[in-house]
């Protein structure tokens, strides 16, 4: 019997892969690789390339690697992107996951854990935000993540499968031992762009506001170390296996970090004091999102092992030393070839 995880091979899926092989569970991957990296993924494990809404490829998997449960993380995830190209992403995140439950359902799989996003709640009238809190996506990535997440509920409802909806807050971080970790080539994450500041692949970081009605005027965000985040799947997993009923919950630590705390901790870790340019508001952007983590807590087998923005600006800065080593000596070899 296998687990099955779409996007195996991205920044969160690559984390997750990692840790169901550490607990010695048996793994199968889908990835287009088309922002995924086949060598983020431990020896052995069969990674299978193409879409995971072919649902010829996927029954196919099922079939061959006795899946009995599924982990979608296979998506685009950028919010400006789905602006410019909301299609995309109805396509991408929306009819992936509707034949990707398609296959699922005709195969008889009867677990189905599913990456959603806070970007499903908009701009929440409260924070801490719950589950229970009206979702009005401000983005098509918002709003294609929360259509699926309907269809999953829908889907479930009728065809006697359980799901968990982990709804993400701000993923940062690497793998401790930094074998893996965020490898997009022009991110946008805040804690991305702080660390390729600190590594001198940028002249400085902008911050997008400093006139909110926040204590030091800046965005706050409720960042959650991605190894956790893996965790967080492998306990909704054990909570599925003990015939845990459907489930959407907010994944986040329950505290906020502000933009400037967040550059500084970026600073303090690296020991480098790079420029910031104190910039006008970016379009879009939420004041403050914080998880209320109650109900994730109080369903879900988890402790967080690295709650602190510290330790997640520490390993992303590693992985990030690590991946410019890397592509610097690539980019020298071809200079020298
Ligand atoms: N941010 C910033 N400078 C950057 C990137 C992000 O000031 O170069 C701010 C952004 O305006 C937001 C916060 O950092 O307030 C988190 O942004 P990010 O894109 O990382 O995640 P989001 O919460 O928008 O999904």
């Amino acid at each position: 019997m296998s687990v099955l995880v779409t996007g195996g091979a991205g920044y969160i899926g690559s984390h997750m892969v990692q840790a169901l092989v550490e607990a010695g569970e048996s793994v199968v991957v889908i990835d287009n690789l088309s922002t995924g990296f086949s060598q983020f993924l431990p020896q052995g494990v069969p990674l299978f390339i193409g879409d995971a809404g072919d649902e010829n490829l996927v029954e196919g998997v099922i079939a061959a690697h006795g899946v009995e449960s599924v982990i979608h993380f296979a998506g685009s995830v950028v919010v400006p992107e789905s602006m410019r190209d909301p299609l995309a992403y109805y396509r991408n995140n929306t009819m992936t996951t509707r034949s990707l439950l398609n296959a699922t359902v005709k195969a008889g799989v009867g677990r189905f854990i599913f990456s959603s996003t806070a970007a499903v709640y908009g701009n929440p009238d409260q924070v801490p935000v719950s589950e229970s809190a009206p979702t009005r996506p401000l983005s098509p990535y918002g709003s294609s993540k929360l259509m699926a997440e309907i269809m999953l509920h829908d889907t479930a409802s009728a065809h006697g499968m359980n799901y968990v909806a982990l709804r993400y807050f701000n993923v940062a971080g690497a793998d401790p031992q930094a074998r893996m970790g965020l490898a997009t080539v022009g991110a946008t994450h805040l804690l991305k762009i702080a660390v390729e500041a600190a590594t001198g692949q940028r002249a400085k970081i902008d911050v997008f506001g400093t006139d909110y009605p926040t204590p030091d005027g800046s965005c706050i965000r409720d960042f959650i170390h991605v190894t956790d985040l893996a965790q967080a799947h492998r306990a909704a997993l054990s909570y599925l296996r003990g015939g845990g009923a459907s489930i959407t919950l907010n994944c986040g630590y329950g505290r906020g970090y502000s933009v400037l705390e967040t550059i500084e901790a970026v600073r303090k870790v690296s020991g480098r004091n790079f420029a910031v340019q104190y910039g006008p508001r970016r379009p879009g952007d939420i004041m403050t999102m914080i998880a209320d983590t109650s109900r994730m807590r109080s369903t879900l087998d988890w402790t967080p092992q690295y709650d602190d923005l510290e330790t997640i600006a520490r390993h992303a800065l590693a992985w990030e030393e690590k991946l410019f080593r890397e592509r610097h000596g690539e980019l020298q070899q071809a200079v020298s070839a």
